[in-house]
């Protein structure tokens, strides 16, 4: 697809338009993209990424949005309506997570930008909090392999040595004795994911916590993506180890209200065991000119319009709502994994939940993402093996998707039988769709991958 699809229906703005445009004309431009961008994932063929994917919700929540949108949140003087939102969303998070176990110290959150904003902002309070207790200046994190990159992104922002620990290739699960193994004086934190990106399954987090509280280091929870499907999924029945805050070594959760949260993009929640380890990364400057400033975290200036609505989003639908939504993702997920089992050649990756992966070893499992590429699904590839994996949202509940995938997943399991001696054309970039470059020197990949993020951000081409 090209990167200026628009390029000859629109007007290209290479300066500021020297006289405004109307409102109306602009917002026909807007509408026309929106609608055509929309259609994609509609079918819901596209895995992950639109989690709520109902257009009525998303007008409730630009409304909550749009009222507060203008609100800077930095300035509690003048919107106390933010600390009732920030103040609730967190309460209800660490509710959701079971923070009702903790006895000993006083549970608290921080309302972030989203995943990679939750991560960081708890690697940065470990650190600064072995720092200020335990005098620790090498800092290190021990993360299963499978663990997002944003954590990676983190201590590479933040001077923490990341330590990878390998995961079992049956389970997927993070090797606990790798662990526990190098751990040293200087590990501020340990690692598990509830569920992870690539394999929808969750470390053994209880085992983990046993880890964390012999060596005296925390254990963050990456539930980002699962902690707003999760619990609900737990309360139906299905077979899902405890990770919240009854795991007494559990010292901070993130969990994503911007994905099964059904929220607006760009909020995330991060909850503490205890407020000590949050108020760690506070930041002051208290004899600057222009005033004394503080801040609860990495960002200034915040919209009130994304506390409101992500605050109308969890009250709007409470604990029945995303109940309802749930059991209809889990049963899409068994319908779906169903239809990957019911073909020998394709193995799913350990023991997944409501997103799984699959791959193959009669034939490179990328040719059955050329084929499906035809129909019309996106998925997101994977590597170390090549497999596929599917992230089910509401999207994919709708009527005969999965009745869907099971038959064009029929007809791409032959395409990658009468193919499978030629290269396949997809290959694995994280959010995006890049040609097969398994293989290729490190140097190389990147190269590509700074292109793909150049033509993301370029000035318009001169048409
Ligand atoms: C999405 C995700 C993240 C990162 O979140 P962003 O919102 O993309 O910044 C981290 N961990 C897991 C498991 C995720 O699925």
């Amino acid at each position: 697809m090209s990167t200026f699809p628009y390029q000859d229906r629109y007007d290209v703005n290479r300066r500021l338009p020297e006289g405004g445009r109307s409102r109306e004309e602009i917002l026909g431009e807007l509408q026309a993209m929106a609608k055509e961008e929309d259609a994609f994932w509609e079918t819901g063929k596209c895995s992950g990424t639109m989690y709520c994917g109902d257009h009525d919700h998303y007008h409730f929540l630009t409304d909550a949005f749009g009222l507060f949108a203008h609100v800077n949140s930095l300035q509690r003087d003048m919107c106390p309506s933010s600390t009732k939102f920030e103040a609730e969303i967190i309460a209800m998070t660490l509710d959701l997570l079971h923070a009702e176990a903790v006895h000993d110290t006083e549970p608290a959150g921080l309302v972030t930008t989203g995943g990679t904003g939750s991560i960081a902002h708890a690697m940065l309070a470990y650190r600064e909090h072995a720092r200020q207790e335990h005098g620790i200046t090498r800092p290190n994190v021990v993360k299963p392999e499978t663990a997002h990159p944003a954590f990676d992104k983190a201590c590479h922002l933040f001077g923490i040595e990341l330590r990878r620990a390998p995961v079992h290739p049956e389970t997927t699960l993070v090797d606990v004795d790798w662990v526990d193994n190098h751990i040293d004086d200087q590990t501020v934190a340990i690692i598990g994911s509830a569920c992870n990106y690539g394999y929808g399954t969750v470390d053994p987090i209880a085992t983990l916590s046993d880890v964390a509280l012999e060596h005296g280091v925390g254990l963050h929870v990456d539930g980002c993506l699962g902690g707003f499907i999760l619990p609900f999924g737990k309360e139906l029945g299905y077979d899902i180890p405890l990770f919240d805050y009854r795991v007494p070594g559990v010292t901070s959760i993130s969990a994503d209200t911007h994905k099964y949260g059904y929220a607006l993009k760009g909020t995330s929640v991060l909850t503490f065991r205890d407020k000590a380890l949050r108020n760690a990364q506070y930041f002051f400057v208290t004899d600057w000119s222009g005033g004394k400033y503080c801040s609860p975290g990495m960002e200034g200036s915040r919209s009130g319009g994304l506390l409101a609505a992500t605050w109308a989003s969890m009250v709007y639908f409470g604990r029945e709502g995303y109940r309802n939504h749930a059991r209809r993702i889990f049963e899409t997920a068994e319908t779906m994994q169903d239809a990957v089992r019911s073909h020998a050649e394709l193995r799913i990756l350990g023991r997944p939940t409501f997103l799984f992966s699959f791959t193959s070893d009669a034939f490179d499992v990328y040719h059955v993402n050329d084929f499906m590429r035809l129909r019309g699904w996106r998925f997101n590839g994977q590597q170390y093996p090549n497999a596929l994996h599917m992230a089910v949202t509401r999207p994919q509940t709708q009527a005969e998707v999965a009745e869907a995938f099971a038959v064009d997943l029929d007809d791409a399991v032959s395409y990658a039988h009468e193919h499978k001696d030629a290269a396949p054309r997809s290959g694995a970039i994280y959010g995006g769709v890049a040609g097969g470059m398994t293989g290729e020197a490190d140097a190389f990949i990147k190269a590509v991958m700074a292109d793909m993020m150049d033509g993301y951000q370029q000035i318009p081409p001169e048409g």
